[in-house]
């Protein structure tokens, strides 16, 4: 049977979402507060376990083919000394997938255009929803209410709807760390093109990652950096020093840091204070259900935020198809969907909430002898913890 959903907002969660639901034959509006998509920050890394649900959705190969191929790993001393270098081939061959670090502007013009620009409703600000027995209504900006069978709540980390739901005011943790980010042309000067790069110390980290071309139009390589700092929050954001304070904050540093300091383009650069919110118990009310950053905003540091959005997207839609071909009565089946959808989702979520709070801690020095103790761990590693970790949390989604 065919439900109507609305969908509120059209990041990666709501578009991902918007995407399974129609696949399997529902009427999908989505509603999107701004007028013109324009993601901030540069890149995401989606890891197998995202990558398979956009196989599951069809955008597999196009995602594939606008990405990185990051087939190795290496951790460096501040300074550059090598600490560990090794391949992430056993880990993407034992799950059957590789990872896809990705333009965030490639990856969001992919589901907008899979979903297409007919469902999706741009300058639509969602002001909130009442939740009956019957029918949820959406109440808009400009006074315009919309009926449907399910709503789905996809409005990001700073969620309005996300407080309604829940029946209190949720509000972010910093989780003690800013993050610079930015595109940059790839060169063999700054990283080998195929290693994920990471120079650790001083509770500081910048990263570079091969991203592929996102489609730009020179067809050119880039690579994903992102510097971290642990910083108190609210400190002044201006572009204009952006290099300045990242040479400050990474003087002595080797001399790919530096390069890469040189480099980037400041005008590109996003800079975020890092805030996650505190695991939910629920993720659902009687017709609406919270997807993505709006029910998990997390640290990116296990790099899963994006990706538990699209599992969101997957189980919500599998939840849905299951119980509406057991339940022929609409009320009774999207009860027991939203209850499954809840019971696969909340404990898989908040674990990772926290583990990504644990390890951003620990990079970042919140704890300085366990921060050294990781460096030493790091001079060590032959791969198989790093790989073995990424595993479990890939093997724990719907698709392992
Ligand atoms: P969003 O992308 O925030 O989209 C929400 C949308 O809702 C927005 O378009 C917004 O305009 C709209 N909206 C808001 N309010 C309303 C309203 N009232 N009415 C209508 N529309 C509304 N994840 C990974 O998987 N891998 C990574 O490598 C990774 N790296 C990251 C690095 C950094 C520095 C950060 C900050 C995050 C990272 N993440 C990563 C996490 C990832 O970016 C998020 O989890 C993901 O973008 C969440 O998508 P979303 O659709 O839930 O929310």
């Amino acid at each position: 049977m065919a439900l109507d959903i609305v969908v509120i907002g059209a990041g990666m969660g709501g578009l991902s979402a918007a995407l399974a639901l129609k696949a399997r034959g529902h009427r999908v509006k989505v509603f999107e507060r701004v007028e013109v998509m324009r993601p901030v920050g540069a890149a995401i890394s989606l890891w197998p376990n995202g990558v398979k649900v956009m196989h599951e959705l069809g955008l597999g190969t196009t995602i594939e083919r606008l990405s990185g191929e990051m087939t190795r790993m290496r951790y460096l001393s501040h300074d550059g000394h090598l600490l560990s270098d090794f391949s992430l081939t056993p880990l993407f061959d034992a799950v059957n997938q590789r990872a896809c670090p990705i333009s965030r502007a490639a990856l969001q013009q992919t589901l907008f255009d899979a979903v297409g620009a007919e469902h999706i409703h741009l300058g639509r600000h969602c002001v909130g929803y009442t939740s009956g027995p019957e029918k949820v209504v959406t109440t808009f900006e400009d006074g315009e209410r919309v009926e449907a069978d399910l709503l789905v709540v996809a409005d990001g980390t700073h969620s309005k709807l996300r407080d309604t739901l829940v029946g209190r005011r949720v509000e972010r943790q910093y989780v003690g760390y800013v993050n610079w980010n930015v595109r940059v042309a790839a060169s063999g000067a700054l990283a080998p093109l195929e290693s994920w790069d990471q120079y650790v110390g001083e509770g500081k980290r910048v990263s570079l990652m091969p991203m592929g071309t996102g489609g730009n139009d020179a067809g050119e390589q880039e690579f994903y950096c992102f510097f971290d700092v642990p910083l108190p929050a609210g400190t002044p954001n201006d572009s204009a020093r952006y290099r300045d304070e990242l040479k400050e904050h990474f003087a002595g540093w080797g001399a790919p840091v530096q390069a890469l300091i040189e480099r980037f383009d400041p005008a590109r650069m996003a800079r975020v204070e890092i805030h996650d919110i505190e695991p939910l118990s629920r993720l659902t009310d009687t017709r609406v259900a919270l997807l993505g950053d709006a029910a998990h905003a997390m640290a990116p540091d296990l790099g899963q935020g994006g990706c538990q959005a699209m599992e969101d997207a997957w189980v919500l839609a599998e939840t849905l198809t299951s119980a509406l071909a057991e339940q022929a009565d609409t009320k009774a089946a999207l009860a027991r969907a939203l209850a499954r959808y809840d019971q696969a989702r909340v404990e898989r979520v908040g674990e990772i909430v926290r583990r990504a709070r644990a390890r951003a801690a620990m990079i970042h020095g919140a704890n300085a002898a366990e921060t050294r103790a990781w460096y030493e761990e790091l001079g060590r590693e032959d791969g198989n913890g790093v790989r073995a970790g990424i595993e479990k949390t890939i093997r724990g989604g719907p698709l392992p």
